[in-house]
């Protein structure tokens, strides 16, 4: 999905990207991702559990979310919002019970940024040739990287690497914590919204020299995708690359 958004007939604001594959393992994408230009959204979110229905919390937490922001919330309600909506449809049914969503949204109003996030989904900030992870994941083994018992080497190849401590749909939580950052974009600069299904297969070096060496934002897309297939990738992949036009 390749988009423009036009403020007026004659002023294009944002260039994006959207790509996702399904990966080498699963029979099923539970990554899901919306684009809204009109509303300066963008939205990334991972599913998981409930008898294989984490495909059903990720597009619910992805409807939700542009809904709720559409109706003039703020992301972080908007997020409170969706985590109750997969609750409520665990109740309602069975086959939904114990799934849950990770999700990192970006919201661009002129060249300010506000990114939100729970689990361990990312953000990244792509900058003169540099590139910067926004979020933190939500995770045991980040919790541990924190106190400074396990490096980040270590975390990487850790066997709980995949426990999340935050996720939408979590029936431990009658609300989830959400990370809020912001800033301003450079002209140039590009914003990456993407699942683990990527940044387990590829560091932030081979991030960074993939955006480098790619003029276009659908060249990017394409080239981190099929890396992180040529490293094995067994996970869904999803992705999306913001800039200013
Ligand atoms: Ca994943």
């Amino acid at each position: 999905m390749t988009g423009f958004f036009f403020k007026s007939m004659s002023k294009q604001l944002f260039l994006f990207k959207c790509g996702s594959h399904i990966g080498y393992k699963h029979a099923i994408n539970e990554d899901a991702y919306g684009a809204y230009p009109e509303l300066g959204l963008w939205i990334v979110a991972d599913g998981m559990g409930g008898h294989n229905n984490g495909s059903v919390a990720s597009r619910l937490t992805v409807e939700k979310i542009a809904q709720s922001v559409k109706a003039g919330h703020s992301l972080s309600v908007a997020i409170q919002e969706a985590h109750q909506s997969i609750l409520a449809a665990g109740q309602a049914d069975p086959m939904n019970a114990g799934m849950g969503s990770t999700v990192v949204v970006l919201q661009l109003k002129l060249n300010h940024y506000t990114i939100a996030s729970v689990g361990d989904s990312r953000a990244y900030l792509c900058s003169k040739q540099s590139l910067t992870q926004i979020t933190q994941d939500h995770t045991f083994v980040q919790n541990l990287v924190n106190q400074g018992e396990i490096t980040p080497e270590q975390a990487k190849i850790h066997p709980y690497r995949n426990i999340l401590t935050q996720a939408l749909g979590a029936e431990s939580q009658s609300e989830v914590d959400i990370d809020i950052f912001s800033g301003a974009l450079q002209t140039g600069d590009r914003l990456l919204l993407c699942t683990d299904g990527l940044t387990n297969r590829l560091q932030n070096y081979k991030i960074l020299k993939l955006l480098s060496e790619t003029t276009s934002l659908q060249q990017a897309t394409h080239a981190l995708i099929e890396a992180a297939l040529e490293l094995g990738g067994q996970d869904n992949i999803t992705l999306i690359l913001v800039q200013l036009a």
